[in-house]
Order: C-alpha cells, then sequence, then structure tokens
C-alpha cells in the first residue's frame, strides 16, 4: 500500500475504529505534509475522503491552531514551526483525537458529509473536550505554578503548556 493510502487508510478508518494506534514516524510525515498543503482535498477526488475533509480535517485544524495561537502567546521561545515539533504537535494531538471519547464525534463526519448512516446521539468535538470552560487552573504535575489550559482526554487530568506540549504528554 503506497504511503499516501495508508494515511487517507488511517483517517477514513478513525470513523469506524477510532481505537487504533497513533501513527507511526513515518505516517507523520505524511500527515504533516497533508497539513502543509492545508489539508485540502484535490477535486475529482473527494468521494470517500469528504467525510474527512467536512468533519475530522476541521477538528484536527482548529485543535491544532489553539495550541499553536497559545504557544505564541504565552511560549515564544518554542519553535513549533521546526519539523520535529510539527511531528511532535501532530502525534499529540492524533492521539488525542483517537479516544475513544471522540467516537461519536468521528461517526458524526460521515453523517456530516451526507452518508446515509446512523446519527450518533448528541456529542462533544475535539476542542471542547480538550479546551473544556474552567479548565485554567493550577497544572497537575507536581511542582508545577503554571496555568494549566488543555485537559488529557486519556487521564482526564489538566496540564500547563510545557507539560502538555513541550514534554509531549503520552499517559
Ligand atoms: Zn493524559
Ligand atoms: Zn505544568
Amino acid at each position: 500500500m503506497s504511503k499516501f493510502r495508508r494515511i487517507l487508510t488511517y483517517i477514513l478508518d478513525l470513523g469506524v475504529n477510532p481505537k487504533r494506534q497513533p501513527l507511526d514516524e513515518e505516517d507523520l510525515k505524511l500527515a504533516a505534509y497533508l497539513i502543509d498543503l492545508g489539508l485540502t482535498i484535490p477535486a475529482g477526488c473527494t468521494g470517500r475522503i469528504q467525510p474527512c475533509d467536512v468533519g475530522i480535517f476541521g477538528s484536527f485544524k482548529k485543535v491544532v491552531k489553539t495550541l499553536t495561537n497559545y504557544a505564541q502567546l504565552t511560549n515564544s521561545n518554542y519553535k513549533f514551526q521546526t519539523r520535529d515539533e510539527t511531528l511532535k504537535l501532530l502525534s499529540l494531538v492524533w492521539r488525542q483525537l483517537c479516544s475513544p471519547k471522540l467516537e461519536k464525534w468521528a461517526r458524526y463526519a460521515w453523517v456530516a458529509a451526507g452518508y446515509d448512516v446512523p446519527r450518533p446521539a448528541s456529542f462533544e468535538t475535539p476542542a471542547q473536550l480538550l479546551f473544556p470552560r474552567g479548565v485554567a487552573g493550577d497544572c497537575t504535575m507536581h511542582g508545577c505554578s503554571s496555568t494549566s489550559f488543555v485537559k488529557c482526554l486519556y487521564c482526564e487530568k489538566i496540564f500547563c503548556f510545557e507539560h502538555f506540549v513541550i514534554d509531549h504528554h503520552n499517559c
């Protein structure tokens, strides 16, 4: 299977199998490439890919944007544009988006794209779960005095930028 097919298959599978393992190093590079392209889907390829365009990529980008905006405001030394940091950031976000808590959200992408599949009951989006109201507080990490801004979808603890993004939280 080509690299491109592998990553698209991976993304498409998220809707039916959100518990898949996070991306490996090679898939991550391709994911970074897709982000570089602005996640635009070429004309004529919309068929199967459209659910991702409608539902998955939009939310993925929103979370990445929230993190990078926050970095610009609070951690100006953090160079997220470097290749390594970009890949780490994408990997981090991807793992969060694979959380079973987002299964309904991932399924909804198919409904939003007009597929005749059952509509999931109400659900929360990745951004709503990761950056809930009232998330600002004391970072979970012992001895850290920074303000938390994100809640991990797996351990449900709240973290500051350094302990979530820079330390690549992987509970
Ligand atoms: Zn965690
Ligand atoms: Zn912290």
